[in-house]
C-alpha cells in the first residue's frame, strides 16, 4: 500500500507530446549506418555451441543434462534456481559433448561452467511450449509461460523478465525501449524494422498482464526507417500504444535516463521503475515475449550487431545462443585486418575480450572489431587535476570525481554513499576526462569488490544462523530429557506414600491369606455333631493330610 501512495503522490503523466532532460550525456559519431544497410541475416549454425549456465541477472540455471545425451532443439538443458531465474534451452539438436568451465563473455576475463553441444546440423525440434491464446490467459500463467521460455532483458541488463512482470504495483505506465544503448550497436532499429508486427504484438501481450494506463513506445528521433515500420503497424488498429521520438543523445537509451526523458521522473537511488508505477522493457524482450506464447518458441536466438571496422561485412545477424563469437565474425566475412581490440557490447559499455572463443549469450547485443585506427588504446592515465568535466558529463548525477578517489582507495562505504550502484556504467565521465583515468574500470572493481564481501558476509551469516539453530536443538532436548527423568522420579514418590509398591502389596496379600486360614482353622461346622468313630478318624486322617500339603500360595511373599 505504501509503494501504491507513492505512485498516487506523483505528478500525473502527460500525453507524452512534451519531453524532458537528463543531466549530462553525450552527443557521440553515430556510427550505425555500417550495419543498418541490410536486413539481418542468419549466422547459421555452428558445430559446437558453449552455453553458460549463468546468462542474466539472478541465480545460475542448474544443469540437467550430462555428457553423450542427444537433445533436440528447444529442449530443457538447464532448470531455473530460484525465483530470479530462468532455463536455458538447446538452440539446436546435437550431443552434449562436455560439461565443462570454459571461456565466457564477462568483463572479469574469468571462465564458467558451460554445457557443451557437438550440433548435428539437422536442426531437430523437441516438443515446443503449445501457443497460447493470452487474451483467454491469466496474467499469472503468462509470466510463468515468459519464464520457462527462459526470456530475459535483450537490452544488456539480462534481468528476468517475469519478476519485472510479476509486480505488484499499479502500473501507470509500460515503456517499451526502442532508443539503441550506444553509438554503432543498430539491432534494436533493425528488429524494429524487420519485426515491427511482432513487437507490437508483444507489447500486447505485456498490456494484457500489466494493464497500464498507458503505453509508450520509445525510439531515437534518427531512426526514421523505424519510425515508418511502426506507424504502419499501428496504423492498422486501435492499440493503446504512443510512438515517442527522443533525442539521440547519448545513453538516452539507459532506462532510468528513458524514463526522465519520457515522464520528467527520477527512479529512487537503489528503486525500481515499478517503484514510481513505470514498468520498462527492450523491444528485442518483447519481439521474444511474442515468440514464446503465440508460437511457444523459447529464447533460442538473438539478433546481434556485428561491426566495426575489423569486419568485412558488418550487419545484423541472428545468432544461436551458445555460438562462438568466431563463428559469428566469419559469418560476417571474417576479420578485415589486424585488429585493436575485440568488444562485446558498444564502445562506451562494452569490455574487451581476450578470445574469440567466448559464446554469444541472451544478453550479447554487439560484437565490435577495432582497428588502431578507429579506436587506439587507450592513453596513460594521469594525476585528476579537478577540473570537474566528469561531473559535468555525468547523467546519473554522480560525482564521478568523488566516486574514484573513494573507489582508488577501497573506501567502500564512502562510495556506496556517493551513490556507486546508481553508477550506469555509462563511460561518459572516462570519455571526457582529459586525464584519461579508466573511471569506469575504478567503478567496476569497487562494485565487484562489494558484491564479493557482501556474498562472504551473507554466507557467514547463513553458518552462523546454522549453528545457533543447531545450540538451541541440543539444548531444547536436553531440557526435554531432564523434564522427562523429574517427572518419573515424582510418579515414583507419590506411588510410594499411598502404598502401592506391588512387593508391599504381596507382602500384604499373604499376612491376610494366613489370618484367614487362621480364622477358618478355628471354625466349627455344624454338621459334626453325633459323629461316629469311624468318622472322627476321617476327619483326623484328612486333617493330618491337609497339614502336610505345601500351598503354594504360602511362598508369595
Ligand atoms: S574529468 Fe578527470 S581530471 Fe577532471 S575531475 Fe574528473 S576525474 Fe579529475
Ligand atoms: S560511468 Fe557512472 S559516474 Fe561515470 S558518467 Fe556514467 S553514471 Fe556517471
Amino acid at each position: 500500500m505504501a509503494e501504491q501512495h507513492r505512485i498516487r503522490s506523483l505528478s500525473p503523466l502527460g500525453e507524452f507530446d512534451r519531453l524532458y532532460h537528463f543531466n549530462g550525456g553525450l552527443k557521440l559519431a553515430e556510427n550505425r549506418a555500417v550495419s543498418l544497410a541490410s536486413p539481418a541475416r542468419s549466422a547459421g549454425i555452428p558445430p559446437q555451441l558453449v552455453l553458460p549456465l549463468q546468462q542474466h541477472i539472478g541465480e545460475a540455471a542448474k544443469c540437467l543434462v550430462q555428457a553423450g545425451d542427444r537433445v533436440h532443439k528447444g529442449d530443457m538443458l538447464a532448470e531455473p534456481v530460484g525465483q530470479v531465474s530462468v532455463p536455458l534451452h538447446a538452440p539446436t539438436s546435437g550431443t552434449i559433448s562436455a560439461i565443462e568451465t570454459r571461456p565466457v563473455p564477462h568483463p572479469s576475463g574469468l571462465p564458467a561452467p558451460c554445457i557443451v553441444i557437438d550440433t548435428d546440423g539437422k536442426d531437430t525440434a523437441g516438443p515446443m511450449m503449445p501457443p497460447v491464446d493470452y487474451l483467454q490467459t491469466d496474467p499469472a500463467s503468462l509470466c510463468e509461460l515468459i519464464r520457462r521460455a527462459g526470456i530475459v532483458g535483450l537490452g544488456g541488463a539480462g534481468f528476468p523478465t517475469q519478476v519485472k512482470l510479476a509486480r505488484k504495483h499499479d502500473i501507470e505506465l509500460l515503456l517499451i525501449n526502442g532508443a539503441e544503448c550506444e553509438p554503432w550497436i543498430t539491432c534494436d532499429e533493425r528488429l524494429m524494422i524487420d519485426q515491427a508486427a511482432n513487437i507490437i504484438s508483444g507489447i500486447r501481450i505485456l498490456q494484457h498482464i500489466l494493464k497500464p494506463q498507458h503505453c509508450v513506445l520509445a525510439i531515437e528521433d534518427n531512426m526514421p526507417a523505424a519510425r515508418a515500420a511502426i506507424r504502419a503497424v499501428l496504423e492498422n488498429g486501435d492499440y493503446g500504444i504512443r510512438l515517442v521520438e527522443v533525442p539521440a543523445i547519448y545513453p538516452t537509451g539507459g532506462e532510468r535516463q528513458l524514463i526522465k526523458v519520457i515522464t520528467n521522473r527520477e527512479v529512487p537511488s537503489m528503486g525500481l521503475p515499478a517503484d514510481i508505477g513505470i514498468i520498462c522493457q527492450n523491444v528485442g524482450t518483447v519481439a521474444a515475449v511474442h515468440q514464446a506464447i503465440n508460437a511457444g518458441r523459447p529464447l533460442l536466438s538473438r539478433l546481434v550487431t556485428v561491426t566495426g571496422d575489423g569486419v568485412r561485412e558488418p550487419g545484423n545477424l541472428d545468432v544461436l545462443i551458445g555460438t562462438p563469437v568466431s563463428h559469428v565474425i566469419a559469418a560476417a566475412g571474417g576479420y578485415s585486418s589486424d585488429i585493436e581490440r575485440l568488444l562485446i557490447g558498444g564502445p562506451m559499455m562494452g569490455y574487451a575480450v581476450g578470445s574469440d572463443a567466448v559464446p554469444v549469450i541472451k544478453t550479447t547485443n554487439c560484437i565490435l572489431a577495432v582497428t588502431p585506427q578507429t579506436m587506439p588504446s587507450p592513453r596513460a592515465a594521469l594525476p585528476c587535476i579537478r577540473c570537474g568535466k566528469c561531473t559535468e558529463a555525468c547523467p546519473a548525477d554522480l560525482l564521478p570525481q568523488q566516486l574514484y578517489w573513494f573507489a582508488r582507495s577501497g573506501n567502500h562505504d564512502a562510495a556506496q554513499d556517493f551513490g556507486l550502484f546508481d553508477c550506469i556504467e555509462c563511460g561518459c565521465c572516462a570519455y571526457v576526462c582529459p586525464s584519461h583515468i579508466p573511471l569506469v574500470q575504478y567503478y567496476r572493481h569497487a562494485k565487484t569488490t562489494i558484491w564479493a564481501q557482501e556474498k562472504q558476509k551473507q554466507a557467514a551469516d547463513v553458518a552462523r544462523h546454522r549453528h545457533e539453530a543447531r545450540l538451541a536443538r541440543l539444548e531444547r532436548i536436553k531440557q526435554e530429557r531432564t523434564e522427562r527423568l523429574e517427572k518419573k522420579k515424582r510418579a515414583v514418590s507419590t506411588q510410594g506414600s499411598v502404598g502401592e509398591d506391588p512387593r508391599q502389596a504381596a507382602i500384604q496379600a499373604a499376612l491376610e491369606r494366613v489370618k484367614r486360614k487362621k480364622e477358618q482353622a478355628g471354625f466349627t461346622p455344624a454338621n459334626t455333631e453325633n459323629l461316629t468313630d469311624e468318622q472322627l478318624q476321617q476327619i483326623e486322617a484328612a486333617d493330618r493330610r491337609r497339614g502336610s500339603v505345601h500351598h503354594p500360595e504360602d511362598d508369595k511373599g
